[in-house]
């Protein structure tokens, strides 16, 4: 065998690149991320909603340096206005606030500030970090390595590795280069949009309002966002809609049931993007190379949420991958569908349960009764009693 660059490359320097990074360097491997942007998590194509517990999970603090606002729940409207109040202060009040022992249930999150943290940590575990370094290709070799093709700056090099992570997102291309299904239909990708606004009160709940007449597809949004600004979004699904989130974000704010609070809404940033409400690639290995987060459909398909799946996607990469090199195992695509089925098995089976469900609402032809359906899901999804398992 020639000798190897690194034990892992990554491309990608979001969420669950980052977080692979750090585990597998923690766990001792020789590991090179990168990523084609210049500044990390920007341009923000995030709202940054995440539960307290994702980031216990990841072992990372709720650091001031990301955190925008704290979060106590949620409230979950139908088309018309009727609330399910799920403020988890008054509902697990010794648990959840500000006071002595309590907390909150989550927080909003600046993307630029949460991406560059979380690949700071990467960093201070070992790992390398190159950024403007776009991923172009990758060569499997017949002495169990493999070749990755990069652009640093505007110089072409190759890097030999044993295992290649692609973390690049949903447009993710490391996957085609392997010959894997990656393919989204237009059917099961949200096309989302949101105003950073100045104006609208929040009261420290995610707001989720649900109904075909406002977000047909998808959940219309109002989240809190620190410094009294707030996030007013949503997704559609294209394949249902004349209209395009333009369209619709336009709609919402001017004649939803919340077009009072809204009306006086100055707009601050304009953020879109994204995101596929489509089931977990089938195939996420492949010789040399597995796939991570919004690359691999790691995507909770009810929410659209899709951070707290990177990190946790992302410690179960890493840590993977540390135990097969470190027991010196080829990486092969029969030992790297190990990978594969560690994360069935910790979150994928309770992915593929919450796409199923989804299929059920939106494959729903009477739009009083899909309307019913997601309001119900959704109120039972955030409740504390809830029947679904928190992805
Ligand atoms: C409008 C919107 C709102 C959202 N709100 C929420 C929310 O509130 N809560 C939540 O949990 N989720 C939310 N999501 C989803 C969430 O943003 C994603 O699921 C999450 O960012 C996935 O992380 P990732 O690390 O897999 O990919 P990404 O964060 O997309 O990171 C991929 C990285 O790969 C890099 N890259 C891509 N190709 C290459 C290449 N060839 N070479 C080098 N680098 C490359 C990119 O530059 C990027 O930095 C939202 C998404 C959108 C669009």
């Amino acid at each position: 065998m020639h000798s190897i660059d690194y034990d892992i490359v990554i491309i990608g320097c979001g969420p669950a690149g980052a977080i692979t990074a750090r585990e597998a360097a923690q766990n001792g491997l020789k590991v090179l991320l990168v990523d084609k942007r210049q500044e990390l998590g920007a341009p923000i194509q995030c709202s940054g909603a995440l539960s307290a517990n994702a980031l216990e999970d990841c072992g990372v603090d709720a650091s001031t340096e990301f955190v925008q606002e704290a979060v106590y729940g949620f409230s979950v409207y139908n088309e018309i206005g009727a609330e399910t109040n799920l403020d988890y202060r008054e509902l697990k009040p010794e648990k959840y606030g500000t006071g002595l022992g309590q907390k909150p249930l989550g927080y909003v999150v600046d993307r630029r500030r949460f991406d560059r943290y979380l690949v700071t940590l990467a960093e201070r575990a070992g790992a390398e970090v190159w950024l403007k370094t776009e991923g172009l290709g990758y060569k499997p070799l017949d002495d169990g390595t493999c070749e990755v093709y990069l652009r640093k700056f505007n110089k072409e090099i190759s890097i030999r590795t044993r295992v290649l992570v692609g973390a690049d997102g949903l447009q993710s291309q490391v996957g085609k280069w392997a010959g894997l299904q990656t393919h989204i239909k237009m059917t099961e990708l949200a096309s989302c949009l949101q105003f950073v606004v100045d104006k609208v009160d929040t009261n420290g709940l995610l707001e989720i309002i649900t109904g075909h007449e406002w977000a047909p597809g998808g959940y219309a949004w109002v989240f809190p966002k620190g410094h009294g600004y707030a996030e007013i979004g949503l997704g559609v699904i294209r394949t249902m809609t004349k209209e395009n989130a333009q369209w619709h974000l336009d709609h919402f704010i001017k004649n939803s049931f919340l077009k009072e609070r809204l009306q006086h809404a100055r707009i601050l940033e304009i953020q879109g993007g994204g995101v596929p409400l489509a089931a977990p690639l089938r195939t996420q290995y492949a010789t040399n190379l597995i796939l991570v987060g919004d690359a691999a459909r790691h995507v909770n398909p009810i929410t659209g949420g899709g951070l707290h799946t990177a990190l946790t996607g992302g410690m179960i990469a890493g840590n993977f991958l540390a135990g097969l090199i470190h027991a010196d195992q080829p990486a092969t695509a029969e030992n790297l569908k190990g990978y594969q089925e560690n994360w069935l098995d910790k979150l994928g089976n309770k992915m593929w349960q919450l796409y199923h469900t989804k299929k059920e609402i939106f494959e729903t032809k009477d739009i009083e009764q899909r309307n019913r359906m997601l309001y119900d899901t959704m109120a039972d999804y955030f409740n504390p009693l809830s029947s679904y398992k928190k992805v």
